[in-house]
């Protein structure tokens, strides 16, 4: 079980001291505040600028769900590698990884895509992002009574693309993510940069609050620490509770400067 940070930034420093540090943080939910709508969370200006001091200490990743496109524009922090996409797609100076997902996935995920569209044209409140390699199918504003509905029509869809062995379902926050059938995620995403500068022998620093980022504990487990954000967490090493907490937590990291 998690302790909380705040309580215990003592504890955290003596094992962060003399290790040369790098972060890997998640966007929603952990650098910006959860929104009605996806595509009006931003970074607030504080949060900008403790970017910019991390990365002038430490190599950073931000690690989202989100499309390359989409997180990159959102930052907007240079120095910033990005690894968007559930890691799918890593991108740094100097560097582009993008996992190859083979003919017959795209061609399913792209039928997927008009199908899923369909249903969300009939239903106020939901849509359909598109992000390459994986579909979000968001419902953040959807009518509570017709969320059962929605999910069935949605799950009705989906499943014959999963039995086959072509897709696979996730659940986030509000969200459904129609994700190809790779075993990648952010936690693979975290020990590929593990492995390449500037990563390399870094004492990870992973901090998020979705499901997905569990993944990320995993990876880290033993050879960093992770960070859940919303209350206490069992795979998590340490927790905060909100946003604000993590900007705490990251000044302080930038003043530590291991
Ligand atoms: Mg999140």
């Amino acid at each position: 079980m998690s302790s909380y940070l705040l309580e215990n930034l003592g504890m955290l420093e003596g094992m962060l001291r003399g290790r040369r540090l790098s972060l890997f943080l998640d966007f929603d939910g952990t650098l910006a505040p959860i929104v009605a709508r996806p595509e009006l969370a931003r970074l607030s200006y504080e949060m900008k600028e403790l970017l910019r001091g991390l990365v002038s200490v430490y190599p950073v990743t931000v690690i989202t769900g989100r499309s390359l496109s989409d997180i990159k524009e959102r930052v907007a922090v240079e120095g910033v590698v990005y690894a968007a996409n559930h890691g799918m797609e890593i991108w740094a100076d100097g560097f582009t990884m993008v996992y190859d997902l083979g003919r017959e996935v795209k061609g399913e995920l792209k039928v997927l895509l008009r199908s899923l569209r369909e249903i969300t044209e009939r239903y106020g409140g939901t849509l359909v992002e598109n992000k390459g390699a994986t579909i979000s199918v968001h419902y953040r504003l959807l009518d509570p009574g017709k969320m059962d509905e929605f999910l069935s029509e949605i799950m009705k869809v989906v499943q014959p693309s999963v039995e086959k062995g072509l897709a696979r379902i996730t659940r986030g926050k509000k969200v459904v993510e129609v994700r190809p059938p790779v075993e990648w995620n952010k936690g693979r995403a975290v020990e590929w940069l593990l492995q390449r500068s500037p990563f390399v022998s870094t004492w990870p620093v992973y901090v998020g609050d979705d499901e997905t980022d569990r993944d990320g504990f995993r990876a880290v487990k033993g050879r960093g620490t992770s960070v859940f954000v919303g209350g206490s967490e069992e795979e998590a090493d340490f927790h905060l509770e909100d946003q604000d907490e993590v900007r705490v937590f990251l000044g302080w990291l930038k003043e530590l400067r291991t």
